[in-house]
């Protein structure tokens, strides 16, 4: 594998924008069918259709081609996320966003191949409503595309930037919905790592749902912090900034600095550089401003408790801990998880298209997927193969 750290196989970043995407066709073959067959797919290229709802009509043939783009709607570390409609096959016309990634860029950290792997595997096998669905999965030669559901409501962060500071009664609503998410991650043994607002996201209706499943996560784990792209850290728990090993509470921790900043509009430990937010958050003293209710003051301070046995949710008990906390007697946790409940704000949304709640800076692109002819040499390209032919 040490060959993969030399590869740079990437096209310059200035060479998106130019001319129309003119796709190769991703050679793919229904997963589904061959695993009927007996058998599994070989070569790099491979397709998986996960809608469940959706009718399949035989082998269709899933790859860049089946989609029109429509609008930029991100920009991240490996790549942009577009929003797009099917024009072929099932779902025609069915909005989605999509998310390309570049191998080029994933595989100078070999750690972060695993990690996209995690990202595809995870939202495969995990099903909730506060989770991003992933309708497709493909690659061609330098580029993996998730094919998400559209999350019209823009990032969580938009909102509260917007408005400053939320009501607890806003606040609790959107943390209700994210402890059922997380509780529910956990439950399959997933950490998530990075929650943060720019990683939540609100459907149509206001409903939270969790994006972004991929890359950064582990490799912070690994001791990669002071990579760029894993940018924000002020939601971060302490143990993963010294690298002591950390599980599942992590997340109760992340939460905790949401809920900070939801309530009082910015996170709880804050300064003007890496290294000092890095001190503070390991051993800085939590302020808490006076008008937060008696409730919302215990919770705070029970999710931002630097010994994560002592954490809410840090126990046995996981979500059901942070559940039964006064914060949220108002919640029917039943209600609350069939997305009975009415979400504080809903989106003002005039089509299944509005892209009103993205920031301009990249919906005023011109949506272009840069012309796939990169090709990684064949061991590159092993780390992109599907696990099961991996293990072969
Ligand atoms: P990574 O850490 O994997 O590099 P990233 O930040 O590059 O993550 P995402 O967070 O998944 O990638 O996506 C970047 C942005 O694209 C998001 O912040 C969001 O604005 C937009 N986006 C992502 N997924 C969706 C989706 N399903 N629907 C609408 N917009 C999305
Ligand atoms: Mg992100």
């Amino acid at each position: 594998m040490a060959a993969v750290f030399d590869l740079d196989l990437e096209t310059e970043e200035g060479s998106e924008g130019e001319g129309d995407p003119e796709f190769s066709p991703a050679d793919v073959y229904p997963l589904a069918e061959l695993r009927a067959a007996g058998l599994e797919p070989v070569g790099h290229y491979e397709e998986v259709e996960l809608t469940e709802t959706s009718v399949n009509p035989g082998p269709e043939r899933i790859g860049p081609h089946c989609f029109e783009l429509l609008r930029v709607l991100g920009k991240g570390g490996y790549g942009k996320v577009f929003q797009v409609r099917k024009v072929q096959g099932t779902n025609l016309g069915k909005i989605y966003a999509m998310k390309v990634l570049r191998k080029a860029k994933i595989v100078r950290n070999a750690k972060d191949t695993a990690h996209t792997r995690a990202e595809r595997n995870i939202l495969e096998s995990v099903k909730h409503p506060f989770i991003v669905e992933l309708a497709y999965a493909f690659q061609t030669g330098g580029k993996l595309y998730l094919i998400l559901e559209c999350l019209s409501g823009g990032e969580l962060f938009t909102h509260l930037e917007r408005e400053g500071i939320f009501l607890e009664d806003t606040a609790c609503f959107y943390l209700a919905e994210i402890t059922l998410a997380l509780g529910h991650l956990h439950s399959q043994g997933i950490i998530y790592r990075d929650l943060k607002p720019e990683n939540i996201m609100l459907n149509s209706q206001g409903h939270i749902k969790l994006t972004d499943f991929g890359l950064c996560k582990e490799s912070i784990h690994e001791g990669a912090v002071t990579h760029t792209f894993c940018g924000t850290i002020e939601y971060m728990a302490p143990e993963i900034l010294v690298r002591s090993g950390h599980n599942r509470a992590v997340d109760w921790w992340s939460l905790g600095a949401l809920m900070y900043d939801m309530l009082t509009g910015s996170p709880p430990f804050t300064a003007e550089n890496r290294k000092k937010t890095m001190d503070k958050i390991i051993k800085g003293k939590l302020v808490l401003p006076p008008y937060l209710t008696p409730d919302a003051r215990d919770l705070v301070k029970k999710f931002l408790k630097r010994n994560p046995s002592q954490r809410i949710g840090g126990g046995p008990g996981d979500a059901a801990d942070v559940q039964r906390h006064p914060f949220f007697r108002h919640i029917n946790w039943d209600d609350l998880l069939a997305r009975r409940v009415d979400p504080p704000f809903r989106p003002s949304l005039q089509s299944e298209e509005d892209v009103s709640q993205f920031d301009t800076r990249f919906t005023r692109q011109t949506p272009v997927d840069s012309p796939d002819d990169t090709a990684l040499s064949e061991s590159a390209n092993q780390a992109f193969l599907p696990p099961q032919v991996l293990s072969l």
